[in-house]
């Protein structure tokens, strides 16, 4: 398509005149931008988007995308001089008489590709460290929350400096075309197959990246004696937004005696949090679309997953050739029609660390849901012997995103944090590394490169320029400069 092509083209061209003409650098269009983001955020459609979308309540809503958002604002409206102010770098003796120091410089037009499941929190908060940095940014919010999407690409033209922060709405063919023009930074956060797309676009420039990916994130758990406040966290952190969060335990390490108490324990978080029919609650989310229910609703056992219609689901064993055969302890009921899939419990058989049919190395053959990232509302339990099985198993994959730790003792979580590698390391919590602006946030390895958030957003989005000063007089330099005092050994 020849005239959107053009069109993108311009859209790109124009936002690059924009940063040219210096207009992004003064702090105070800097603050005004982010004030005018601010005050979009109060618009509702914002919150209805999200209930179009995703089924999110309000609350929630307000609490993982619109807050989180303006919490960053505040914090980037507050810290700005700070930020943005030359920072001191020491100079070596042997430089003397000199100084030194790093200053923070935007970096030009950077490029926003933002995912579905926080649709608006994981394209607007890239956006404020854009623009606290005094970069002109263009904006691809995802196709696949088209009601979010629409509301983005309305309000920022009226709220924002419509010359230097665009909106470029589409799918594929608009993103291709996007990766094909130059920017000066790009931030993508999805999946890894798209990421390997945008970073060979991105080289075609030598344009910096920062990849912010997915995986299977861990949960072990050994800590018997809080089982109840162990499960309150996991069911937090895996059943909100159904389940669609990339920082989402995605399975859960534990011995087999605390399988079942886990079980249980599980059964009733998720209860006290969304009642015995979570498809009634206000507060639980639903599955985006058609292709990712049928993905997920993939992974269970065939004989296992019950209608909606139908009684509770529960302790039955389903086999399929191709998810293998394992308990669904908890949830199953599914219902098309309105994308809902219940919390869900599944329990897999004990690894057997040294068996060649089923080891930590194989499980992925044997069960598809050990496979690939759930992204949903399914929780595999896989019982281990013991935590060296768990660390050996969770080191034969990819680096997770997250590792979170509800262990018996403490040298239980030093072993894990020496002794496996992921995006961040997480004692007795889920998620909440996600929601701190003082906390770097990124992955390692295949769940993504770079880091943003609060202050690392403003470093990532900037040049952090070094800036030398020497005096000619005195001519300290002479020193180094030919011709060299000879060496008394050749001569
Ligand atoms: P998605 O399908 O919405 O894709 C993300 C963006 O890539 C969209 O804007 C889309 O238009 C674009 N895109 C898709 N295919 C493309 C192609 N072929 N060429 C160019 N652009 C293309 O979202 P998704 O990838 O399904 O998101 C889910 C994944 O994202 C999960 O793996 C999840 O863990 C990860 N994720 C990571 C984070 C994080 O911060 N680390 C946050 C949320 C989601």
């Amino acid at each position: 398509m020849v005239d959107r092509d053009t069109a993108i083209q311009e859209v790109v061209s124009a936002t690059r005149e924009a940063f040219d003409s210096g207009r992004t650098r003064p702090l105070e269009w800097r603050r005004n931008q982010l004030r005018a983001l601010d005050a979009m955020l109060g618009q509702p459609e914002f919150v209805q988007a999200l209930f179009e979308d995703l089924h999110k309540g309000t609350t929630e809503a307000q609490l993982t995308e619109i807050g989180v958002v303006r919490g960053e604002i505040k914090l980037a409206l507050r810290k700005l001089s700070q930020w943005a102010r030359p920072r001191h770098l020491v100079t070596p003796l042997t430089f003397q008489p000199a100084s030194a120091k790093l200053v923070p410089e935007p970096l030009g037009v950077v490029l926003i590709i933002a995912p579905w499941n926080y649709p608006l929190h994981l394209t607007l908060l890239p956006l404020v460290g854009a623009i606290a940095a005094g970069n002109a940014v263009v904006l691809k919010p995802s196709e696949l929350a088209p009601a979010t999407s629409r509301a983005i690409a309305r309000y920022v033209p009226l709220y924002m400096d419509a010359r230097a922060v665009k909106v470029i709405e589409g799918a594929v063919p608009e993103t291709t075309e996007l990766l094909a023009q130059r920017f000066d930074h790009i931030v993508y956060t999805g999946n890894g197959k798209v990421a390997r797309i945008v970073m060979e676009a991105a080289s075609k420039n030598l344009t910096p990246v920062t990849l912010e990916l997915g995986g299977k994130s861990p949960v072990w758990v050994s800590d018997a004696e809080q089982l109840d406040a162990v499960a309150g966290r996991v069911a937090w952190g895996k059943y909100v937004n159904a389940g669609q969060t990339c920082v989402a335990p995605d399975y859960v390490l534990t011995t087999p005696d605390l399988v079942r108490p886990l079980t249980k324990a599980l059964k009733r978080a998720i209860a006290q949090r969304w009642g015995e029919d979570p498809r009634a609650s206000a507060d639980y989310g639903r599955i985006i679309n058609e292709k990712q229910f049928d993905r997920l609703v993939s992974y269970l056992p065939a004989g296992s997953i019950g209608a909606h219609a139908e009684p509770q689901v529960d302790h039955v064993t389903g086999t399929s050739p191709d998810t293998g055969s394992f308990e669904i302890a908890h949830g199953g009921r599914v219902d098309r029609e309105n994308l809902y899939i219940e919390p869900t419990i599944a329990v897999l058989p004990a690894l057997i660390p040294q068996s060649d049919a089923y080891s930590p190395k194989t499980i992925g053959q044997s069960f598809k849901i050990m496979d690939e990232e759930i992204f949903g509302p399914i929780l595999p339990i896989v019982p281990v012997p013991d935590l060296n099985t768990a660390i050996a198993y969770i080191n034969s994959g990819d680096k997770p995103l997250a590792l979170y730790s509800f262990a018996a003792n403490d040298d239980e979580d030093h072993r894990l944090e020496r002794e496996t590698s992921s995006g961040a390391f997480v004692v007795g919590a889920t998620m909440i590394q996600a929601g701190a602006d003082s906390i770097p946030f990124g992955g390692v390895g295949e769940s993504g490169m770079g880091r943003y958030h609060g202050r690392y957003s403003f470093d990532t989005l900037s040049h952090l320029k070094p800036v030398l000063r020497k005096p000619l007089r005195p001519d300290t330099l002479k020193l180094v400069q030919p011709p060299y005092a000879t060496d008394s050994a050749e001569t």
